[in-house]
C-alpha cells in the first residue's frame, strides 16, 4: 500500500528545507553508511500521529540552468504531479511577493489540496503578518517558525486531514511486484520488454491506484508478477523528468511499491558512483534486491570475465553481499528465463517466518561458538530471539543491556541466521531490545 505523499513548495529561502527537516526529524537516523541517502534529502518518510506519510522537498530538486521563475514553475508542476497534499510555502516577513502570486496560479490549476503556511513568525507579535496572505486565495494561513519549531503541529494537522482514504490493498499478498531501477540507458526498457516478450500480458497499462503508476500485470507459471514502472521507463517529455534527482524521486516511489527491486547495471561500463547510489536507496528501503548485469552479450569475455565482475560488483556493493547476480542480454535474450525464478525466490525469502524455537536452538548453539562480547566489564547476556515481521524479516534479540550488542556481533547472528536458513536476496534486520 502506498502512503500518502506530501509536497513542500515555495520560492526559494522561505524556508522549505528546514521545515522539511524539522517534520521529518531525526526519525530517519541513517544506521548505514548508505552513499547518497544523507546528502540529497528530498524525499523522506515522515510520520504524524500515526499516519505515516511520503514527503518531499521540491526547492532541492535541481532543474538546470532554467530562470529562477521557471524553476519555481516546474517545481511547483513535480508536486501537483506528485503529491497528494501541497503545502505552499511562504515568508511573512515578505509578505506576499509576485513570485508567489506565480506559485499560487499553478496551484489554482491543480485540483490538488493545498495548506498555505506563513513561515518565519518566530513571535506572536509577528501574527498580523499572516493577514496579506488570505489574498492568495488558499484560505486560512497558517502561522509557523522553523527556527523555533513553531505551528508545526497545526501544519500537519491540516495536511493529515487532506489525505485521501486508503485503499484497503493494492494487489493480493501472492502477487509479486518488481521494479527495474539503473541507470539512463542501461536497458531497463528493453529488459522490460524481453521478460514481457515471451509472456501473455494478463492485463496492462492499469493507471493503477497510485497516480502516474503505469503497472504491468503478467502470469508465469502459474505465478502472478506486476512490474512497477518508474515512469522514467515510459513516460517521457517533461523537461524536469530528465533531471537525476526526479528520476530518483521516481525511482524510489516504486521501490517503495515493489517487494524486490532489479538494480540493472550496464556491463559495458561497469559500475560508477551513481549504481552505487541507485542500489542504496533499495537496500535501505529493506526491499529484496537483485543486481542484474545487462548487456552481456556486448563485451569481450573469456571463462574469468564473469568472475571479476561479480568480484568488482560484491567490492563495490558491500552492503548487498546477500544480493544474487545475473548476468543477462536483453538483446540476445541470453539467461533471461533465469530472471523470474530468481526474483520468485527472494521474494519468498523476503517473506520467510522462522519458528521461535528453531531460531533460539541456533541462536545457542551461535552463543556457544562465539560467546558474547564484553564492554567495561560487562558482559552482553542474549535470552532469547524472535521473528516479529517479514519483508524484511526483522528479528529482536532480548538481551540485558543493547548498548553491549556490537555491530560485529549483530552481523555475526545475521550472519549464522543466513547460513542457517537462507534468505538470499532480502536484507534482515535485527534489533536488540533490553528484557524487562
Ligand atoms: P528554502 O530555500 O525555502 O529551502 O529555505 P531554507 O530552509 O534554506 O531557509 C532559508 C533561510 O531562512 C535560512 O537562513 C533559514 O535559517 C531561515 N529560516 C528558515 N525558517 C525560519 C524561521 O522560521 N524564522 C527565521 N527567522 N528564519 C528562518
Ligand atoms: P533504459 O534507459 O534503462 O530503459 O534503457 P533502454 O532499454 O532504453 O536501452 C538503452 C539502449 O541500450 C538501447 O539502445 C538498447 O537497444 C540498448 N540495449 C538494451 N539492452 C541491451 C543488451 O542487452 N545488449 C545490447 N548490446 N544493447 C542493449
Amino acid at each position: 500500500m502506498s502512503k500518502p505523499v506530501v509536497a513542500i513548495v515555495g520560492r526559494p529561502n522561505v524556508g522549505k528545507s528546514t521545515i522539511f527537516n524539522r517534520i521529518v526529524g531525526e526519525r530517519i537516523s541513517i544506521v548505514e553508511d548508505v552513499p547518497g541517502v544523507t546528502r540529497d534529502r528530498i524525499y523522506s518518510s515522515a510520520e504524524w500521529l500515526n499516519t505515516t506519510f511520503n514527503i518531499i522537498d521540491t526547492g532541492g530538486i535541481d532543474i538546470g540552468d532554467e530562470p529562477l521563475l521557471t524553476q519555481i514553475r516546474q517545481q511547483a508542476e513535480i508536486a501537483i504531479d506528485e503529491a497528494d497534499v501541497i503545502i505552499f510555502m511562504t515568508n511573512g516577513r515578505d509578505g506576499v511577493t509576485a513570485a508567489d502570486e506565480e506559485v499560487a496560479k499553478i496551484l489554482y490549476r491543480s485540483n490538488k489540496p493545498v495548506v498555505l503556511a506563513v513561515n518565519k513568525i518566530d513571535n506572536p507579535d509577528m501574527r498580523e503578518n499572516i493577514y496579506d496572505f488570505y489574498t492568495l486565495g488558499f484560505g486560512e494561513p497558517i502561522p509557523i517558525s522553523g527556527t523555533h519549531g513553531l505551528g508545526i503541529g497545526d501544519l500537519l494537522d491540516a495536511v493529515v486531514a487532506h489525505f485521501p482514504k486508503r485503499e484497503t490493498k493494492e494487489y493480493d499478498a501472492d502477487v509479486i511486484k518488481f521494479c527495474l531501477i539503473g541507470r539512463p540507458n542501461v536497458g531497463k526498457s528493453s529488459l522490460v520488454n524481453a521478460i514481457l516478450g515471451e509472456e501473455r500480458v494478463i492485463v496492462s497499462d492499469i493507471a493503477g491506484t497510485t497516480r502516474d503508476a503505469i503497472d504491468t500485470t503478467f502470469k508465469r507459471d502459474g505465478q502472478e508478477y506486476v512490474i512497477i514502472d518508474t515512469a522514467g521507463m515510459r513516460k517521457r517529455g517533461k523537461v524536469y523528468e530528465s533531471t537525476e534527482k526526479y528520476s530518483v524521486l521516481r525511482a524510489l516511489k516504486a521501490i517503495e511499491r515493489s517487494d524486490v527491486v532489479l538494480v540493472v547495471i550496464n556491463a559495458e561500463e561497469g559500475i560508477i558512483e551513481q549504481d552505487k547510489k541507485i542500489a542504496g536507496y533499495a537496500h535501505e528501503a529493506g526491499r529484496g534486491v537483485v543486481i542484474v548485469v545487462n548487456k552481456w552479450d556486448a563485451i569481450e569475455k573469456d571463462e574469468k570475465t564473469m568472475n571479476e565482475f561479480e568480484k568488482n560488483i560484491r567490492d563495490h556493493f558491500q552492503f548487498l553481499d546477500y544480493a544474487p547476480i545475473v548476468f543477462v542480454s536483453a538483446k540476445t535474450k541470453q539467461r533471461l528465463h533465469k530472471l523470474l525464478p530468481v526474483i520468485q525466490m527472494v521474494s519468498e525469502n523476503h517473506a520467510m517466518r522462522v519458528q521461535t524455537n528453531v531460531l533460539n536452538e541456533v541462536l545457542m548453539d551461535a552463543i556457544a561458538m562465539n560467546p558474547t562480547p564484553t564492554h567495561n566489564g560487562q558482559r552482553l547476556k542474549i535470552y532469547y530471539m524472535t521473528q516479529v515481521a517479514v519483508k524484511p524479516p526483522t528479528f529482536v534479540v532480548f538481551v540485558n543491556d543493547p548498548e553491549l550488542m556490537h555491530f560485529s556481533y549483530e552481523r555475526f547472528l545475521e550472519n549464522r541466521i543466513r547460513d542457517t536458513f537462507g534468505f538470499e536476496g532480502t536484507p534482515i534486520k535485527i534489533i536488540a531490545r533490553p528484557r524487562n
